[in-house]
């Protein structure tokens, strides 16, 4: 095919085989979510270039290389969203419906964009689920996102394969003097500092302790400890949501030098990563931003949130086998009918059934085709049973029931027991 028809590198096509997987994870966080009181929002997906730029921060990696920024025909700069924080919050504010306290506790799914190499669990086009919660500012709330997220990997099967990494940022005062202290010292180790960790000394500073380079690890082992520097306030809270995950039993190991890549945290900073996945580890990860709202031009306004990330939350589905049998089986009842005639009572018995059982996954028959054929279609289509409409049946206003995963003769069924006996033996979703 030219490369002009082919789908953007990174950026990828879900296939119909893949979807019932996505659906079934899409639908369990969905449904947690309700659970648990979260309502969802739903912004666009470009916004003005600005608005990201002034809330993940120049300097970040996503500002400085991964966005997808273009001029619109009215020459305003707008770029595709790289995450949804800065919109979510943009819409809060501008709807006002965090003014005055209110406390929002919000969800959003759906694709962000950046332009990173490509590479296993790591795309140009991906999907996240995330979620935002403002002017609670508490650790209660901080344990209630990471509960329930435990929660959620014991309901897809996979809690055994992903590790909590935590760790306290602290207030911006209190981060503000910590950089301090390790500007001065790393600032006497520049030399010994790999190239791209000099260049962030001056920018990102605090993104330095994330560093993958040995050498620049090695000077870190005697960098001033950012625990040292958390202020009262900070490490209560920090105790605060530490004491609710051991009261629920949630294990997580401390992590100091987790900082995450964007400017806005404040706090708590967490990651859940699994080694199932290579080297894109991390499925979910988020904090707390309790300046970043005044930071957009709102009032002092606190926040805290996660994004996950479907794609690699869906790979570790598939890698670990965690995919329920009765997702990959999307069709109940499959109606085969011989002749003009029985297709159109076909039809009808169908809709009547439909009626009665509107959850009921009845395929009908398309293309005619002999016996055989539609027989060999019926059997394919993973269906539990076949419904036959023949001569005979038509004659005596009947219908074929033939169980198609062994148990059971083929038998009569009157049309208008149809419904009815179908109620008795699918189990409807
Ligand atoms: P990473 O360190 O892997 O680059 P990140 O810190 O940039 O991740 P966040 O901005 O915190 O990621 O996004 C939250 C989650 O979204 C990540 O933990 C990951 O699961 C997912 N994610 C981020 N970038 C990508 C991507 N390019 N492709 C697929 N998933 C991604
Ligand atoms: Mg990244």
């Amino acid at each position: 095919m030219s490369k002009s028809l082919q789908a953007i590198r990174g950026m990828n096509d879900i296939l119909p085989e893949q979807t019932p997987l996505w659906r079934y994870f899409e639908g369990t966080v969905a449904r947690l979510l309700d659970n648990y009181g979260y309502k969802q929002i739903r912004m666009p997906i470009v916004e003005f270039t600005e608005l990201f730029k002034r809330s993940i921060g120049e300097v970040t990696d996503i500002v400085e290389k991964e966005m997808y920024t273009f001029e619109d025909r009215n020459g305003d700069s707008l770029t595709l969203r790289p995450e949804g924080t800065a919109a979510c919050v943009r819409a809060v504010l501008e709807h006002g419906i965090t003014g005055g306290g209110q406390v929002q506790k919000l969800w959003y799914i759906g694709p962000m964009f950046r332009h990173e190499r490509p590479q296993k669990g790591r795309y140009r086009q991906f999907h996240q689920i995330g979620l935002e919660v403002f002017n609670l500012d508490g650790p209660d709330i901080d344990a209630e996102l990471i509960i329930m997220t435990w929660r959620l990997w014991g309901e897809l099967g996979i809690r055994d394969a992903v590790k909590l990494e935590l760790n306290s940022l602290g207030t911006s005062e209190s981060r503000g003097r910590y950089r301090e202290a390790l500007v001065e010292y790393l600032s006497a180790h520049h030399d010994k500092l790999d190239e791209d960790s000099q260049r962030r000394l001056k920018t990102n500073p605090l993104r330095v302790l994330d560093t993958k380079n040995a050498d620049t690890q090695a000077v870190l082992v005697g960098a001033p400890k950012m625990a040292d520097y958390l202020d009262d306030e900070s490490r209560a809270h920090f105790e605060g949501l530490k004491a609710r995950l051991d009261a629920v039993g949630i294990p997580y190991v401390l992590n100091p030098k987790l900082v995450r890549g964007l400017d806005y945290y404040s706090k708590t900073v967490f990651e859940w990563v699994t080694d199932k996945l290579g080297a894109q580890g991390t499925v979910c990860a988020g904090g707390r931003y309790d300046g970043l709202v005044e930071q957009m031009g709102g009032k002092p306004t606190t926040g805290v949130g996660f994004a996950m990330g479907i794609e690699r939350l869906v790979l570790m589905l598939e890698t670990l086998e965690q995919i329920p049998e009765e997702i990959s089986r999307q069709v109940d009842v499959y109606l085969c009918a011989f002749g003009e005639q029985a297709e159109l009572a076909g039809l009808a018995l169908a809709e009547r059934v439909r009626d009665q059982l509107p959850n009921l996954r009845l395929q009908v028959n398309a293309g005619a085709g002999s016996f055989k054929s539609q027989f060999k279609k019926a059997d394919k289509s993973g269906a539990l049973y076949a419904l036959i409409l023949g001569d005979d049946e038509m004659a005596q206003q009947v219908v074929g029931f033939k169980p198609l995963r062994g148990q059971g003769e083929q038998q009569s069924i009157a049309w208008d027991a149809l419904a009815a006996h179908l109620a008795t033996c699918v189990v409807q979703g």
